[in-house]
């Protein structure tokens, strides 16, 4: 079989747009970069005829172009393992397919791995055009994330970066199911440079993360990187019990040595409401942990593959 320097891992989840743009550009950017390299495109979308279409018709032009098609959408995160596992190249490059994450930075990736680097990560300048409220809620996270967790992710990397053959085959050995790849590839450690680009507006199609999914992401990386939400837990209930302690002392207190009536002084319904919804929030903290352990011990497999368009199998 033909040595294959680079393959780049795309997901894709109905992109019928921009896919075939997509592919242009990043071919241009290939064929000039004088490596051989492989396109896996990672369909994320059994029912999604109309992408898988367009992707079928890019293989059937161009023999350097694969396709794993999922069963179902398994999510972002989920796919890049996939095309990950398939990789053949020394080398494996993983990038959005809407031209956010834009071809052009992939020779400097390239040269920076040359130079020695193992993992060659992208920090994100600003992203163009994104909402208020997406580009805050990111750099809160991640700060938040950096101080709370036992390691530091950095701030805006997306997960569009270059890994060496060595950190790809330890990176498949890392087994969790519901998986956060920046924080795995931070905690893998290796020898790492980043460099910076300016992310682009989309120009075609929409973001494919609803706030329902950037929250189950941003939950992922939180409860899969720290346990602060839980020592969390025991502080406030610490904090609560000791209230209560010097609360009862002064109740008994007025109670024994004065005449006084005892006081009531804070009503008492909505002290014990606010417990009642402070233990909940706890309980709800506790079950989030349990259900990912839950998850992790039924040992399914990560994802399902129902077909595969490569040049070996035509
Ligand atoms: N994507 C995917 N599965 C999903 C959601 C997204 O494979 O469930 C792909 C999508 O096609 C794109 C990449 O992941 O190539 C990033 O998605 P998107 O651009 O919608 O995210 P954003 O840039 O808005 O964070
Ligand atoms: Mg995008």
């Amino acid at each position: 079989m033909k040595r294959i320097d680079i393959s780049i891992v795309v997901p894709v989840y109905r992109e019928e747009e921009i896919i075939s743009d997509f592919y242009n550009e990043l071919v241009k950017v290939m064929e000039s970069s004088g490596t051989v390299f492989e396109i896996i495109f990672v369909h994320d979308d059994r029912s999604n005829s109309e992408t898988m279409q367009k992707l079928k018709e890019i293989h059937y032009n161009d023999t350097r172009v694969v396709i794993i098609g999922l069963t179902r959408n398994f999510g972002h995160q989920i796919a890049l393992t996939a095309g990950m596992d398939y990789a053949r190249g020394e080398a494996v490059v993983t990038m959005d397919g809407d031209l956010q994450h834009p071809p052009e930075l992939i020779p400097t990736l390239i040269e920076n791995w040359k130079k020695g680097y193992d993992i060659v990560y992208t920090i994100r300048e600003d992203v163009l055009g994104e909402s208020f409220f997406k580009k805050y809620s990111a750099k809160l996270f991640y700060r938040m994330m950096s101080r709370i967790s036992d390691i530091d992710m950095g701030i805006n990397c997306a997960d569009f970066r270059l890994m060496s053959r060595k950190t790809v085959e330890e990176f498949k050995r890392l087994k969790e199911k519901s998986r956060f790849i920046r924080g795995l590839v931070s905690w893998m450690g290796y020898n790492k440079i980043g460099v910076t680009y300016i992310a682009k507006e989309r120009s075609k199609g929409e973001t494919k993360f609803s706030l329902r999914k950037i929250i189950s992401f941003a939950l992922n990386g939180l409860l899969s990187f720290s346990n602060f939400p839980i020592r969390l837990i025991s502080f406030i209930g610490l904090i609560v019990s000791s209230v209560s302690f010097l609360y009862l002392i002064r109740v008994t207190y007025f109670f024994l040595f004065t005449e006084e009536k005892i006081p009531n002084m804070l009503p008492i319904t909505t002290i014990i409401l606010i417990l009642c919804g402070v233990q909940m929030l706890m309980l709800g903290i506790i079950g989030e942990y349990i259900a990912k352990i839950f998850t992790e011990t039924k040992n399914r497999p990560i994802y399902i593959i129902d077909e595969i368009y490569d040049k070996v199998d035509d």
